[in-house]
């Protein structure tokens, strides 16, 4: 949305860090499926150029899921295959081409020249002192007016669902909501008054993530929607790491083995297993989805 909607926040945000780091080269890594923002980055990112004198360069990815994880996103731009390197180092220290790196999401970026045009005392206003400024939420699923809003830090689950979001469509009821993307926590209906916060969210177990919010009625069967996340974790784990390319896929077939007694225990030990043992956070996460609904809705 950012991309398309406003390209010019991104550069202003990337210019802006990168004369606050003396940074001598900036790239915009591009997963390939967005072929509309491309075309309007690369349109904005030459004007920009034109105007501020500030170079960008575009690059765009084969759309792998894991290239969202900084250090394979750095191995994808040298060349390599899309793998996540092990740290330390951090990217701060030896990050693209070894060299120190910044690396930001596009919302972050997208924040700093308002930050700045405002102040940050203006910027902590609004949110809760933990949570400053505001976020976007992608909400999706069963509700009337699906859409990205953005709400101030500390804005309940229920008015993004239900005053936003319109409430669940149809007249169903509510079943639950899926906080934070593939590997976010499965809420409950009682959790509606929760302050879509990090202190608040991390409370509770759950966690803001991506921002995406999925909402499902009673329709929805929810061992047929965590056996597809874990169908989509097996599918793209890099396969670098064992507890995340052996793990991925054994949580996909103790889901599918829906008449082992022993299926929750061993649900849980791998779960385990890959949060512990995983070298990035696709493995470190890969269960959240899996646990939170096994244990929240006793599946
Ligand atoms: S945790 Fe998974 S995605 Fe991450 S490096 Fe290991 S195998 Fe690859």
């Amino acid at each position: 949305m950012l991309l398309e909607g406003d390209p010019f926040a991104l550069l202003e945000g990337m210019a802006i860090a990168a004369l606050a780091c003396g940074i001598e080269k900036s790239f915009i890594y591009l997963r390939g499926e967005y072929p509309e923002a491309a075309r309007r980055l690369e349109h904005a990112a030459a004007a920009f150029s034109e105007r501020e004198g500030f170079q960008v360069e575009l690059r765009r990815g084969a759309g792998a899921y894991i290239c969202g994880e900084e250090t394979a996103l750095f191995n994808s731009l040298e060349g390599h295959r899309g793998e996540p390197r092990s740290k330390p180092p951090f990217p701060t220290v030896a990050g693209l081409f070894g060299k120190p790196t910044v690396v930001n999401n596009v919302e972050t970026l997208a924040n700093v020249a308002p930050i700045l045009a405002g102040g940050a005392e203006a910027w902590r206003a609004v949110g809760t002192a933990e949570s400053p400024g505001t976020k976007l939420f992608s909400l999706c699923g069963h509700v009337q007016r699906p859409g990205v809003y953005e709400v101030p830090f500390g804005t309940t689950l229920r008015t993004l669902v239900e005053d936003l979001g319109g409430g669940v469509r149809g007249q169903r009821r509510l079943q639950a909501v899926q906080c934070g993307g593939a590997a976010g926590t499965f809420l409950r209906p009682s959790d509606l008054d929760l302050p879509l916060t990090f202190e608040d969210l991390r409370a509770r177990g759950a966690t803001i993530g991506s921002g995406a919010v999925v909402v499902m009625d009673d329709t929805v069967s929810l061992l047929d929607v965590v056996t597809r996340t874990a169908e989509f974790f097996a599918h793209e784990s890099c396969g670098q790491c064992v507890p995340c390319r052996v793990g991925t896929v054994r949580q996909l077939e103790l889901l599918e083995q829906t008449d082992r007694p022993d299926r929750r225990a061993l649900l849980a030990e791998v779960g385990q297993v890959m949060r512990d043992a995983s070298i990035c956070g696709l493995g470190q996460t890969a269960s959240n989805a899996v646990l939170s609904a096994l244990q929240e809705f006793d599946l």
